[in-house]
């Protein structure tokens, strides 16, 4: 059996957990093995259709008054208890920073290996992993041998592909917890104060970096002017404390996928690119003719963003 597992926020299913439980899916077919998942919290059954439509028979939801809230080390117990009941040989999680917790804690329990950020798999006598390294500047080829594989999903580079098929059937699963498990756990949460749409979820990203000399006034312009779109920024500008760290894009900030990156004023180092390879489309905006950005873009202005980023607004205000 092969065991994915699945975040979500209400029921509705993370778009990484859905490339996970695809990664899963085509392992456990080359593995002859069945698909099952595995979530938490108060509303998990609500996944149920949405993972049986990606392949997995059996929802083994957890059930636990003390799961409720995120517990990493207690979550990567249940897994544990969950795959060693069904005869798991692989545990599949999505590369978030929960998925990566969880599965780093399941790896230390069983004193198994972990291989993170991986793409591809193919299963024979070992698993031939393909995987990035550096935020994906790298892409390594590896074996994995091990009793039980465990692997993190990069996210944003599988495309997601459903089965069709019915809702999965619900099992409810309680996990015999040690007092060890739960050495940490939640007490408060605070709301971060970033407004607007989030970065994950916008359709278009408007970014700044240097270039901007630190006014963001005509990209926030910009981003008002056009439906579902979030403002990001390189770190050059985090770093001169233009932006916070929420909005920066790249290696050691956000990976973005948005239908359309507009990059002002941001040069293209590949450290910011690997945040936004995920983009559909990258339009650049640069004075510089010569900039990495502008080979990297599918289209690009040559120009001062403080000129064209106000023409366009005005463009768009005027229809
Ligand atoms: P610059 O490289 O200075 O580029 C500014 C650009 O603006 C230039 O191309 C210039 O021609 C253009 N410009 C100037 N004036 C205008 C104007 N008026 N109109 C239009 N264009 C103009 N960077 C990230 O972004 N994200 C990361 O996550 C990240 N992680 C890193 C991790 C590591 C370990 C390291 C070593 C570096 C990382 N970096 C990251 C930094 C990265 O290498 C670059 O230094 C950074 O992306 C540069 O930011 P920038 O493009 O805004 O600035």
């Amino acid at each position: 059996m092969v065991l994915s597992l699945v975040e979500h926020d209400s029921g509705a299913v993370d778009d990484n957990s859905l490339e996970a439980l695809t990664l899963a899916r085509s392992v456990a077919d080359d593995a002859g093995e069945a698909l099952e998942a595995i979530a938490f919290g108060p509303e998990a059954e609500g996944v149920a259709d949405d993972v049986g439509a990606h392949g997995v028979e059996v929802l083994n939801v957890v059930d636990h008054s003390d799961l409720d809230d995120y517990t990493p080390e207690a979550y990567a117990r249940a897994v544990i208890q969950c795959a060693e009941e069904t005869g798991t040989e692989a545990v599949v999680a999505p590369g978030t920073d929960r998925g990566s917790e969880i599965l780093a804690h399941v790896a230390a329990k069983l004193d198994e290996t972990m291989a993170a950020e991986v793409t591809d798999v193919e299963v024979g006598d070992t698993y031939e992993l393909t995987r990035q390294r550096w935020g994906g500047t790298l892409i390594e080829h590896a074996e994995l041998d091990a009793d039980t594989n465990l692997l993190t999903v990069a996210p944003n580079e599988i495309s997601t592909s459903g089965t069709g098929d019915g809702p999965a059937d619900v099992s409810a699963f309680t996990p015999d917890l040690e007092d060890s498990d739960l050495r940490v756990r939640l007490t408060e949460v605070e709301e971060s104060d970033v407004e607007g749409v989030p970065l994950a979820e916008a359709r278009v990203v408007v970014s700044g970096g240097r270039g901007t000399d630190g006014d963001f006034s005509e990209i926030e312009d910009l981003a008002d002017h056009l439906p579902n779109t979030a403002v990001g920024s390189s770190r050059a500008a985090v770093n001169e404390g233009w932006r916070p760290h929420d909005d920066q894009i790249g290696q050691t900030g956000n990976k973005i996928a948005p239908e359309i990156y507009i990059a002002c004023g941001i040069s293209g180092a590949v450290q910011h690119m690997v945040g936004c390879k995920g983009a559909e489309n990258i339009l650049a905006v640069n004075t510089d003719p010569e900039a990495a950005i502008i080979q990297k873009a599918d289209w690009a202005v040559t120009g001062d963003l403080h000129e064209v980023l106000p023409a366009v607004s005005d463009e768009l205000e005027r229809r």
